[in-house]
């Protein structure tokens, strides 16, 4: 048995979002039901729903990070209660089976897991994302979102917030550790806050200087504009770890070249062609390029902890259904201040 709910939908690559209904599953026995109050737009909402990756499945309702109330639950869930603030990220299954699985690295299932949204149920059926009145997910990919966060400025922690935390914790940002954050958007402005309350020397790699002031108030100590050639002479060999937010090309060699000897240079961000780089780069210095992809089940509920306990949410801009597209564009001008949330509340009722 399925309910019929209203979401914000885009029925192909080309054409704007419109709305419309889905059909969500009735609760199964370890089922939570989650009213959505808010949902992030991750530059990852673009990048598919554009089809910038790839082919992906139409209609598509984006949306992985969800923040909500939990209204019903399935006769054999323990972990949550109606009333509960909870939230879900990028994935909504996994096979629970895998090496990766059983060490709580989820992200990286080897089945692979079940996207939340422009990915299948083992069953087969689609799946859809936050932009939409509620959502029906497993409790053990549900999280609890501490007392102290609101629901608006949570939301994008479960996605910009344990895509940042996650390759900070494993590289070690911390204290005597001098930690670069490439780009300042979504990511990148949840990447400066936690490397900041981790206790790392942090520095912002931006376009520009225009959001210098927000930078140094999300807790930045330095500041350079990345358009200004002079930066990357002044920053040679400085940093232990870069972690690279931006969702376009970038000069690869000249990162490389900012990196103390054994520093890395992570990529979060996943811009749709191949990038290269000089093997002299690495060479020089004993330097590692890497990746991350967002972050197990357990250490995005120690991030969410570890929000609330350093009072850290997402700095927001909470925007109606109907202005989606018009985010999407803002978004990919890097005009954004520093996630747009939409407020689910005005879906218009289609069902
Ligand atoms: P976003 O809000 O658009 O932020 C990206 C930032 O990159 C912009 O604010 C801008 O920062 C900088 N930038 C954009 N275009 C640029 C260009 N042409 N040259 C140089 N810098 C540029 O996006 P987001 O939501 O943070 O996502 C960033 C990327 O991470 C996307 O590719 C997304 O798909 C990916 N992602 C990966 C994971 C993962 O698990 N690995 C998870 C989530 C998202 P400044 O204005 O400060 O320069
Ligand atoms: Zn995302
Ligand atoms: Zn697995």
């Amino acid at each position: 048995m399925t309910t019929t709910i209203n979401a914000i939908k885009k029925p192909n690559a080309e054409a704007p979002f419109e709305f419309g209904t889905i059909e969500r599953r009735d609760p199964l026995e370890h089922d939570v039901v989650i009213d959505i109050k808010f949902a992030g737009i991750c530059h990852s909402d673009i990048h598919q729903a554009r089809e910038e990756w790839g082919k992906a499945i139409f209609p598509m309702v984006p949306g992985h990070e969800i923040a909500g109330i939990v209204t019903e639950v399935g006769s054999g869930v323990t972990k949550y209660k109606v009333g509960d603030r909870v939230g879900v990220g990028c994935f909504v299954d996994s096979c629970r089976e895998c090496e990766n699985c059983k060490a709580g690295e989820e992200q990286f299932c080897t089945k692979g897991n079940v996207a939340t949204y422009n990915g299948r149920q083992y069953s087969g059926e689609e799946t859809y994302g936050g932009y939409s009145d509620t959502v029906v997910v497993d409790e053990n990919y549900v999280l609890g979102i501490p007392e102290g966060i609101d629901l608006d400025i949570a939301a994008p922690l479960l996605c910009a917030g344990i895509t940042t935390y996650s390759p900070l914790k494993h590289w070690g940002a911390g204290p005597g550790k001098k930690v670069a954050i490439v780009g300042m958007g979504g990511l990148g402005h949840m990447g400066v806050k936690i490397a900041a309350a981790l206790g790392a020397e942090v520095t912002v790699l931006s376009q520009s200087l225009s959001k210098e002031e927000d930078g140094k108030a999300f807790g930045a100590h330095h500041y350079y504009a990345t358009k200004d050639a002079e930066t990357f002479k002044k920053l040679r060999g400085e940093f232990d770890l870069i972690i690279n937010t931006v969702s376009a090309d970038i000069d690869v060699d000249a990162y490389l070249s900012t990196l103390a000897l054994n520093g890395s240079l992570v990529f979060v961000g996943a811009p749709e062609k191949p990038q290269s780089f000089r093997a002299f780069s690495l060479i020089g210095g004993r330097r590692s390029l890497a990746g991350s992809n967002i972050g197990g089940i357990r250490e995005t509920q120690e991030m969410l902890d570890f929000c609330a306990e350093h009072g850290i949410g997402a700095t927001v801009e909470v925007i109606s259904a109907d202005q989606v597209d018009e985010a999407y564009d803002r978004v990919v001008k890097s005009d954004v201040r520093y996630r747009f949330v939409i407020d689910t509340a005005t879906i218009p009722a289609s069902a």
